[in-house]
C-alpha cells in the first residue's frame, strides 16, 4: 500500500501527538532513562517531526520497546508509550508496519492460536480458568502442572485454557486482528460461564485487562500468596525484576515478594523496580529490529543486579536477562528452590518449547471428569487466503511438468549436448548476450535464479559459473552505481526503515565485511541490496571484490546442479546432480545456522513482548 494513500491520521494519534507537543517541557527525565530516546530525541521532537506519509517516520516507533518507563517518570504525565503504540498502529494502517524481522514472532503467535496448539478444558460448573500462556507452557510445562495442581486444591472446578493472548500482535500495532481474535475468545469464555481468569504471564495479564471486559483478572502469584501455600524453604539473597508491562500492578509485585520471603529468601531491590522498572530488552520486539537497544537494557539490569540472582515472573524476561546475568523464573524457585538457587534449572528452548506445549495439551485433553473441550478454529486472516497449499501446488506443478515431458516424448529434445552444440555454434555471441542479460537483470529487479539455472544448462558447470558470476557482478555494480551517482534521492526515498538504516550504520562500522556477510546470508533481497549499498559510504572497489567473492558459493552450487538438470528430468542421476544438491543444501543452511547462532546469542527461543 502506498503510505500516502490514507490521508487522515488516526484521531487517537493526532490527540496524543498534540498533547505531547503542547505538554513536553523537554526536561530530559525520560531521555536520561531510555536508549531509544537518547538516539531519537525528546518525545516532543519525535511527536513534532512525525510524518504519517513518510516511511522512515513510520518505522521509528518499532525501535521503542513500549516499556512505559518514560510515562512513569514524566512530570507532565504524558502518555508516551501510548503515543508510540499509536504510531505503530498508524504504520500498520498504512501498510508500512510489516518487517521481515518480526516474522518469527508472528509465526509463533499464529501457531499459539492454531487448532493444533489450543485447548479449552472447562469442567462443569467452571467459573475460573487458569491461562498459563504460550511462554510458560513452552519453557516450563512442569511449572504449569504444579501451579494448576495447587489451584485445583482451592477450586476443584477450575478450568485450563491453552491459547495465545495475542500480545505480540498488539505490540506490533495489528489492532483490528487483535480485537477480532481476542473478542472471539472472550465471548466464548463468557458464554461458558467463565468469570475469572488466573494468569501466569504479565503479557496475558495486560491483554485480559485491556480486552477481557466481563472477566476478572488475577495472577496466580496473588492466588498462591493468598492461599497460604506451604513452600520448601531455602536461603540466599535475590533481587526482583518486575516486568515492565505491569509496572503499576503493585498487588502483583507485593505477592511475588511475599512468596519469596515466605521461602526464606532475602529480597533486595534494584534502583529500577516496581513502577520504574526497566525493559528486559524484548519489549515490543525491539530485539528483532534494533538488537543494540535491547542489549543496552539487559546490560543495565546486569549492572543493577550486581551479582545477585534476579528473580522474575515472565518467561521471556527470564530468558532475555539470563543472557546477561543469573536469572530465574519464580515458578522454578517456588517448586525447586535449591536447584534454582544453584543455577540448575533452565527453561526449554525452541523447538522443545513447541513439543512441551503439545505434550501439555495431550495431558489435559484426557483430564478426568466431565468437561467442555474445544480447540480454536478461527484462522488468522492471511493464513486462510494465501499460505495453505502454496508449496504443495508448486511441488505438484513441478512433478506434473516432469511427467508431462516424459509422456509427450519431449525428453528427446532435452539433450544437453545438442543444446550446448547449438549455443556453441554462435561462438562468442552466446556468452556475450547471456552476460548482458544477466548484467541488466539486477538493475531491472528481475530474478537472477532462472538466469543462473539457464547458465548451467547452456554452458555447463565451468563456463556457466564464469559467465553467471561475471554477469551477476556487473549487474550488482550497475545498480550500485545508479544509486550512488544517478538516482540517489529516489533510491533513498524507497529504502527507508530501521533495517536499511542499520545497514548504513553497520557499513560505516564494518565496511566490506557487511557486503560479504549479506552476500553469504541472504537476509536482504539481492536486487534491493545492490541499490542500498550505493547509498552507503563503502568504496566501490571494496564492494566489487566482496560481492564477487561472496556470491561465488551460491553461484557454483546452482550452476553445478542445473548443469545436470536436463539429465535429472530424463531420469539420469549424475554425480554432478548429487554434488549440486549437496552444495545447495549447504548454502541454504547458512541462514538457518546464522539465525540459530543469533538466537542463542540474543537468548531468543520464547519471543515475548
Ligand atoms: S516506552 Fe520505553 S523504550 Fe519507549 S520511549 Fe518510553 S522509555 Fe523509551
Ligand atoms: S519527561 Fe515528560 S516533560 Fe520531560 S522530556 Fe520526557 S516527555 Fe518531556
Amino acid at each position: 500500500m502506498n503510505p500516502t494513500s490514507i490521508p487522515a491520521e488516526r484521531a487517537a494519534l493526532r490527540e496524543l501527538r498534540e498533547a505531547t507537543i503542547a505538554g513536553c517541557s523537554e526536561c530530559g527525565l525520560c531521555v536520561r532513562e531510555c536508549s531509544f530516546l537518547k538516539k531519537q530525541g525528546t518525545p516532543k521532537d519525535i511527536a513534532a517531526s512525525f510524518d504519517p506519509g513518510n516511511a522512515a517516520s513510520l518505522s521509528r516507533p518499532f525501535e521503542c520497546s513500549l516499556c512505559g518507563l518514560c510515562t512513569a517518570v514524566c512530570p507532565e504525565r504524558l502518555e508516551l508509550d501510548a503515543l508510540f503504540l499509536e504510531m505503530r498502529r498508524e504504520a500498520v494502517d498504512r501498510g508500512c508496519g510489516e518487517y521481515p524481522g518480526h516474522q518469527p514472532l508472528v509465526t509463533y503467535e499464529r501457531l499459539g492460536t492454531s487448532r493444533r496448539f489450543t485447548l479449552y478444558r472447562l469442567p462443569q460448573g467452571c467459573t475460573t480458568i487458569f491461562f498459563p500462556g504460550c511462554s510458560l507452557s513452552g519453557t516450563r510445562p512442569e511449572g504449569v502442572n504444579q501451579v494448576f495442581a495447587r489451584l485445583q486444591e482451592g477450586d476443584p472446578n477450575i478450568g485450563i485454557v491453552f491459547d495465545c493472548c495475542l500480545k505480540p500482535s498488539h505490540s506490533l500495532g495489528r489492532e483490528q486482528y487483535v480485537s477480532a481474535m481476542f473478542e472471539e475468545m472472550r465471548e466464548y469464555l463468557l458464554g461458558q460461564g467463565v468469570r475469572e481468569v488466573l494468569v501466569a504471564c504479565p503479557n496475558c495479564q495486560v491483554m485480559f485487562e485491556k480486552f477481557g471486559a466481563g472477566l476478572a483478572v488475577k495472577t496466580v502469584w496473588e492466588a498462591l500468596a493468598a492461599s497460604g501455600l506451604q513452600l520448601q524453604r531455602t536461603t540466599g539473597t535475590v533481587t526482583v525484576h518486575d516486568p515492565c508491562v505491569i509496572r503499576y500492578a503493585e498487588p502483583v509485585h507485593g505477592a511475588v515478594r511475599t512468596l519469596l520471603t515466605r521461602q526464606g529468601l532475602t529480597v533486595e531491590e534494584m534502583p529500577h523496580s516496581g513502577r520504574t522498572t526497566v525493559c528486559c530488552g524484548k519489549g515490543g520486539a525491539v530485539d528483532m529490529l534494533a538488537p543494540e537497544l535491547a542489549a543496552s537494557w539487559g546490560a543495565l539490569r546486569k549492572s543493577e543486579a550486581a551479582g545477585r540472582r534476579i528473580v522474575t515472573y515472565c518467561a521471556g524476561c527470564t530468558q532475555a536477562l539470563g543472557t546477561h546475568t543469573p536469572t530465574s523464573h519464580l515458578v522454578d524457585l517456588l517448586f525447586a528452590p535449591a536447584r534454582t538457587m544453584a543455577g540448575k534449572t533452565r527453561g526449554a528452548r525452541t523447538p522443545f518449547t513447541y513439543l512441551n506445549r503439545l505434550r501439555l495439551k495431550k495431558r489435559y485433553n484426557i483430564m478426568k471428569g466431565t468437561a467442555v473441550t474445544r480447540e480454536r478454529t478461527v484462522a488468522p486472516e492471511k493464513e486462510k487466503k494465501k499460505r495453505p497449499f502454496r508449496s504443495l501446488i508448486v511441488a505438484l506443478l513441478l512433478v506434473a511438468a516432469v511427467i508431462g515431458v516424459h509422456l509427450s516424448g519431449a525428453t528427446h529434445y532435452l539433450q544437453q549436448e545438442k543444446l550446448q552444440a547449438l549455443i556453441g555454434s554462435y561462438g562468442a555471441l552466446a556468452p556475450a548476450i547471456y552476460i548482458l542479460i544477466y548484467a541488466l537483470a539486477p538493475v531491472l529487479f528481475l530474478p537472477g535464479l532462472p538466469l543462473t539455472v539457464a547458465g548451467g544448462i547452456l554452458f555447463g558447470p565451468f563456463w556457466g559459473v564464469v559467465y553467471a558470476i561475471t554477469g551477476a557482478t556487473i549487474g550488482a555494480s550497475l545498480a550500485f552505481l545508479v544509486a550512488r551517482y544517478v538516482a540517489r534521492d529516489w533510491v533513498a526515498a524507497k529504502l527507508t526503515g530501521p533495517k536499511w538504516e542499520k545497514l548504513d550504520s553497520e557499513v560505516a562500522l564494518h565496511g566490506w565485511k557487511v557486503v560479504a556477510f549479506t552476500r553469504l546470508i541472504p537476509a536482504f533481497p539481492f536486487n534491493l541490496l545492490n541499490y542500498a549499498f550505493g547509498l552507503t559510504k563503502i568504496p566501490f572497489t571494496h564492494y566489487l571484490v566482496a560481492t564477487f567473492i561472496c556470491m561465488l558459493p551460491a553461484c557454483i552450487a546452482f550452476i553445478v546442479f542445473s548443469s545436470s538438470l536436463l539429465g535429472l528430468i530424463r531420469g539420469t542421476v549424475s554425480p554432478a546432480a548429487i554434488i549440486g544438491i549437496g552444495l545447495i543444501v549447504l548454502v541454504s543452511l547458512l541462514p538457518l545456522l546464522y539465525r540459530r547462532f543469533k538466537a542463542r546469542r540474543n537468548g531468543n527461543g520464547t519471543p515475548p513482548l
